[in-house]
């Protein structure tokens, strides 16, 4: 392991678990012995906020407390934000604001505020001064100090504000609260060192620090117990683990490890930078039979002058080949990626050779976001003189391409059958979904849910497959 990756000591983990017992005394006296303690957690944005999200109920189980959605029930309301778009800043801000006559109620419940949002000084201060009815906030490298920032803030009765400037540390053994279903996600990584240019995430998330693999199969081995039939591995460029761990294992390597563990179920990762994306990968996922035939590679643009200021150091040709690569070794792998429209000095003839490369790989989906300006970063001080209704146009145009690809793709899909996790009920019984994530809507009994099928798709239109079930494995 790298000299800067910090790791959170046992004895500090074992402080923190200390704690927990004093919050669960602290709450009693606070809320009443007997009362039924309910916590509200919601996580805004990526799939790594959400795994952080189970760890705080994780903690916040131990302290006794069950889990709700409704506001009004709760005595405890967790928001673990995101700071990646403004939009997401917004909408926190809007709850935020609608937490106050909650409070005006029922004075003796909690509000926290934590994540990459209040990572940040300026929002953390903006929280202090204008909303008083939050109680507690914390950054994103405070979390696993979470029990004694809520001790703190029952025992001193006033609002405690902790951000820590840190790279971030690597804290083992905090207890998850995997939200039940058949879906489970493993985080290997966290941070990021890639300073996109336009990207907030390094700014609030610190340096990239991998975790032990034996840390991440142990955890691997406990969710295909408990039944899961889908793990996410996660990482802001899972491509750089083990960078830091020195002379340690590799993505491809942690990966094949995965596929070993015994059990049936799917293996999918996020997300992949195209610049530290090896054939070896590509190999490594012809290889292993539970890695699915879906690779999520955000490409961002398809031009190389705007990669280049994206600070992404791959080009277009780079990424093209990889899919090509892949394709030949993976026969029917599908792509999924990311697309910024308007980035700062983005030129229409920029955005063409985007639409050209949609049009050209044909992805199986997209996430695509207009550029949001992020204060700290790189691109904040760019130029930006297109029009916001331009960008809305280029971006209309994006997903009109996508629209037709993703039909043309649906039409030939009917009289396939393809391999299905169950994950759900649907208005015609159940939902499941393929390897590359189109989900297909089938007749059957909830007892299938959370099985692998083998469903035929008897018809589609441009945005739904129905199917029949062929055979249940
Ligand atoms: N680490 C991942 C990667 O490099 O692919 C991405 C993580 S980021 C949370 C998810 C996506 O948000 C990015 O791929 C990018 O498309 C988008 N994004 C990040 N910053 C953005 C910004 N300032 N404006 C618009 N979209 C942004
Ligand atoms: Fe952001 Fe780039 Fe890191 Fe992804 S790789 S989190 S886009 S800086």
């Amino acid at each position: 392991m790298s000299e800067k990756t910090v790791v959170m000591p046992p004895e500090e983990i074992a402080r923190q678990k200390g704690f927990l017992l004093e919050c669960a005394e602290l709450l009693k006296s606070r809320f009443g012995d007997g009362h039924t303690l309910l916590a509200l957690v919601h996580s805004y944005g990526c799939q790594q906020n959400t795994s952080d999200g189970e760890k705080l109920m994780g903690m916040l189980a131990e302290m006794g407390f069950g889990f709700t959605e409704t506001p009004a029930d709760a005595d405890l309301i967790l928001y673990n934000t995101c700071a990646v778009r403004e939009n997401a800043e917004v909408k926190v801000f809007g709850n935020v604001g609608e937490l106050s006559h909650l409070k005006r109620a029922r004075p003796e419940i909690l509000i926290g505020l934590c994540g990459c949002m209040m990572q940040q000084k300026h929002i953390a201060e903006k929280i202090k001064k204008s909303y008083p009815q939050v109680d507690f906030v914390f950054g994103t490298h405070s979390l696993p100090k979470f029990p004694e920032i809520l001790k703190d803030t029952l025992q001193n009765q006033k609002r405690v504000f902790q951000v820590e400037e840190s790279d971030g540390v690597l804290a083992e053994g905090i207890p998850v609260h995997r939200t039940p279903g058949v879906k489970a996600s493993l985080p290997i990584m966290y941070g990021c060192n890639n300073f996109c240019t336009y990207c907030v995430v390094p700014l609030v998330r610190g340096r990239e620090r991998s975790r032990q693999p034996e840390d991440v199969l142990k955890e691997a081995r406990e969710i295909a117990d408990a039944g899961f039939k889908e793990i996410t591995l996660l990482g802001q460029n899972v491509n750089s683990y083990g960078n830091d761990l020195n002379g340690g294992l590799r993505f491809p390597e942690l990966l094949r490890k995965v596929n070993d563990v015994p059990g049936d179920f799917w293996i999918r990762f996020l997300s992949s930078h195209p610049k530290d994306c090896t054939k070896e990968l590509i190999d490594t996922i012809a290889d292993c039979e539970k890695v699915c035939n879906h690779i999520y590679l955000p490409v961002q643009s398809g031009s190389n002058r705007v990669l280049k200021l994206m600070n992404r150091n791959y080009t277009v040709e780079w990424y093209k080949e990889l899919i090509a690569y892949a394709r030949e070794r993976i026969p029917g792998v599908m792509f999924t990626t990311d697309l910024i429209v308007g980035f700062p000095g983005e030129t229409e003839e920029d955005f063409m050779q985007t639409l050209a490369l949609v049009n050209e790989v044909k992805f199986a989906s997209l996430f695509t976001f207009i550029y949001s300006k992020r204060e700290g970063t790189r691109a904040a001080q760019m130029e930006d003189p297109v029009p916001k209704e331009e960008k809305s146009r280029w971006f209309s145009m994006l997903l009109d391409a996508q629209r037709k690809i993703g039909a043309d793709y649906y039409k030939g899909y009917v009289g396939q059958t393809f391999r299905v996790l169950c994950d759900g009920k649907s208005p015609l019984g159940l939902a499941g979904r393929t390897e590359f994530n189109a989900v297909i809507d089938f007749p059957g009994e909830e007892p299938l849910i959370g099985r692998f099928l083998q469903v035929e798709v008897t018809s589609a239109d441009k945005h739904n497959l129905t199917g029949e079930i062929r055979a249940v494995e």
